[in-house]
């Protein structure tokens, strides 16, 4: 009978814990209508997100495309390795080698500038659907919709940054083509690197590893936020003082046991749960399969071209690590499209709707047509896939001619009245446009670009005939395109000057008919280029306008079809997760547990990249000094966590927080059959990764000697 029971209140307990997972990263919005605290949270939800106080949505931050949290009073921010890399590479030279040896300011004067890097704090939303959607009239076409609610989501961002003078406002589309929300963001200039562990830490086992579980990597950085010494956001000055946070996360160096609560706020990507199966099937037949073969080619490139001299390594190994973990990600897309037929699924879920759509005349009057009219539109996008993908990535993939774009387009754009103009070129974002090409100039290799750019250009002199870009042709002209390339080559590469910042900040300040008059080879082309990518974009701007009315339709009948609250898919505005600490089978016969700790990291190393382990963590490891980070069963520090919450792109370096809203991780990765996430979530195998709080603290006090930090962050 007793053991009945047990089994009983185990099997409850179970199904209880099963249910505590769901689809969904909520806005915050959303946040008062869960029951959190019956799913297993220990504060109150107003603790949470406070739409008229101070609450924990005050300590996260959002850094660059990353997520962050403030854990100290005096502006620290934990976040991914990952997530600072961009920072750390443009930091290293040959002889400073911070991504390779790691980095440590011991005092806040040594922290170093991470140029380019911004960090938002949501301040507040307001729903503005009705004040965007009145731009639009029945009488537009497609191409003049999309233009119509582009230019009043610029009025409104620029009334909101009137009015909330030093603020960042932007107007985020949560459902497509049907509403839309105002964000006012707190907007920070001035960040540092303050610790980065060495790569063979915060990127222990690479792209091997990368996507994979179980995992032992030390994926974490300290950063520091400034402001002006009135408190005011400001660009980076040596007088600027730490940033004070609102509201500080408070770090838990107890970590976290399997099947605990657990909760993430964080900045996710995309994602692409609401569109239909013809979406679907266009990235898994045309997008993603061409993406992946195209960046491998640029990798293998890059990684040759770095092979002997650790200066030109240096300048690739941030878009090489950019590219490889896109590609693996599409891999694993592309795996699990195919093991969960999911194209079929979405397929069998749309018969379902179409039959309910009929089963009623007035609605088969509204939506009859819908499905067949979205099919149509990725019909005519199939048509021209292959120019599409050719103009999208030829401007991407080589550095100079996405140089002799930008001065030609900023030429064309700078004329026309800020509201107008596309967003790279507007007053409020201008300046980081040119900083990005200042960075783009510290990494631009001469010999990789042309290898990458001949590349691409041979692919477009190869298009069929209807889909022939006419600049291409005009270039390649009769003769074969490997010589006219190679011809065109020599003495444009020779000859152009624009990757010297001084030529290109002087080309920048220039009108249309002064970079008309200049003698750049790359310029010119791209003057002739431009007319095709202006068509392919109103063509864009067609397309979207079009789907836009679309899908919004779609929601319209999905909900009276399903009768329940939707969530809007993720676009990179604050969410929350929750979900609790779990392993997962991922195949047949196989279980994996959800901590790994420091015995796997002795298992994996070899000596060799990326499985190097430093000697000194060895030994730490094998002396067993582990303080008070030890953790008795596992007879070591933990150092990866799984759980089964929503999470995508963007959540990298998002706090996993306790039931009581403590740091027990830092999220940055997902397994491979959870790559799939941004299609299709499902608790059997949607799994995500953070590093455990216990390692990263072990870590930077053992390994990096970085005692003050753990000081500052009150865990000693
Ligand atoms: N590791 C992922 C990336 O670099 C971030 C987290 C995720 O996508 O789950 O894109």
């Amino acid at each position: 009978m007793k053991k009945l029971l047990i089994t009983l209140i185990l099997c409850l307990t179970f199904f209880f814990a099963l249910a505590t997972a769901e689809e969904g990263m909520y806005p915050i919005s959303e946040i008062h209508k869960l029951d959190l605290q019956k799913k297993g949270l220990e504060m109150s939800p107003l603790e949470m997100y406070n739409p008229d106080g101070i609450s924990l949505i005050d300590g996260i931050c959002k850094v660059g495309g990353c997520t962050g949290s403030f854990v100290s009073k005096d502006g620290l921010i934990l976040t991914n390795h990952h997530c600072a890399y961009g920072a750390v590479q443009r930091a290293s030279t040959k002889k400073n080698d911070y991504l390779q040896n790691g980095f440590l300011a011991k005092t806040r004067g040594q922290e170093i500038p991470a140029k380019a890097y911004t960090v938002r704090i949501t301040e507040s939303y307001r729903d503005v659907s009705e004040e965007v959607l009145s731009a639009v009239s029945e009488k537009m076409d497609f191409a003049e919709r999309t233009k119509a609610i582009e230019k009043r989501t610029k009025e409104i961002v620029k009334q909101a940054e009137k009015d909330n003078p030093g603020k960042r406002a932007e107007v985020s589309e949560m459902f497509i083509g049907k509403t839309y929300v105002l964000f006012i963001y707190t907007y920070l200039k001035d960040l540092r690197l303050v610790y980065a562990p060495p790569r063979s830490i915060g990127n222990f086992g690479g792209e091997v590893d990368n996507w994979m579980w179980p995992r032992h990597t030390g994926d974490f950085s300290f950063m520091r936020a400034y402001v002006a010494p009135d408190g005011s956001s400001a660009d980076y000055s040596p007088d600027n003082v730490p940033y004070q946070p609102k509201r500080v996360v408070k770090v838990a160096p107890e970590g976290v046991n399997e099947e605990d609560f657990v909760f993430i706020l964080g900045y996710p990507g995309r994602t692409y749960r609401h569109r239909t199966s013809h979406f679907l099937a266009y990235e898994e037949e045309i997008r993603m399969p061409y993406v992946v073969d195209w960046y491998q080619w640029q990798i293998d490139v890059m990684e040759k071209m770095g092979e002997k001299d650790r200066a030109v390594q240096l300048k690739h190994i941030g878009a090489i690590k950019g590219l490889s973990n896109t590609m693996k990600n599409y891999r694993g897309k592309l795996k699990g499209l195919k093991r969960m037929q999911l194209v079929d699924k979405k397929r069998e879920e749309e018969k379902a709707l179409e039959q309910f759509i009929n089963s009623d005349p007035k609605r088969k009057n509204e939506y009859g047509s819908l499905l067949s009219e979205i099919d149509k539109v990725y019909k005519e996008l199939r048509e021209q896939a292959d120019l599409i993908l050719v103009l999208t990535y030829l401007r991407r993939s080589s550095q100079i001619l996405s140089f002799a774009s930008t001065v030609y387009e900023a030429s064309i754009e700078l004329q026309k009245d800020d509201l107008e103009r596309k967003g790279a070129y507007m007053n409020r974002t201008f300046d980081r446009t040119k900083q990005r090409l200042t960075i783009g100039l510290k990494n631009y290799y001469v010999a990789t670009d042309k290898i990458i750019f001949k590349k691409m250009l041979k692919r477009a002199a190869k298009l069929p005939e209807k889909l022939q870009i006419p600049a291409i042709k005009k270039l390649i002209g009769n003769k074969d395109p490997e010589t006219a390339i190679n011809e065109f080559f020599e003495k444009a590469y020779a000859q152009s000057k624009l990757y010297k910042k001084n030529i290109l900040d002087e080309a920048l300040k220039k009108s249309p008919k002064q970079v008309k008059k200049m003698k750049d080879p790359f310029i010119q082309l791209t003057i002739e280029l431009y007319p095709t990518f202006e068509k392919f974009e109103e063509q864009g701007k067609a397309r979207r306008g079009k789907l836009d009315k679309l899908y919004a339709k779609l929601i319209d009948v999905k909900k009276q079809f399903k009768t329940k609250d939707f969530i809007p898919d993720a676009n990179r505005t604050l969410r929350l997760t929750y979900g609790r600490i779990r392993g997962y089978s991922p195949y047949d016969a196989v279980y994996m547990n959800p901590i790994t700790s420091t015995n796997g990291v002795l298992e994996k190393s070899t000596g060799n990249e990326p499985f190097d382990t430093p000697a000194k963590l060895l030994k730490l490891i094998k002396a067993k000094d582990y303080g008070k980070f030890y953790h008795k069963k596992l007879d070591g520090v933990p150092v990866g966590i799984l759980y089964n919450m929503d999470t995508t792109g963007g959540n990298s370096g998002s706090p996993v927080l306790n039931a009581r809203g403590e740091l027990v991780g830092i999220n940055f990765d997902r397994a491979f059959e959870a790559t799939i996430n941004d299609y299709a979530w499902s608790e059997s195998y949607s799994r995500s990764i953070a590093v455990d709080i216990r390692y990263v603290l072990w870590v930077t006090q053992k390994f990096g000697g970085a005692t003050h930090l753990l000081k500052e962050i009150g865990v000693l």
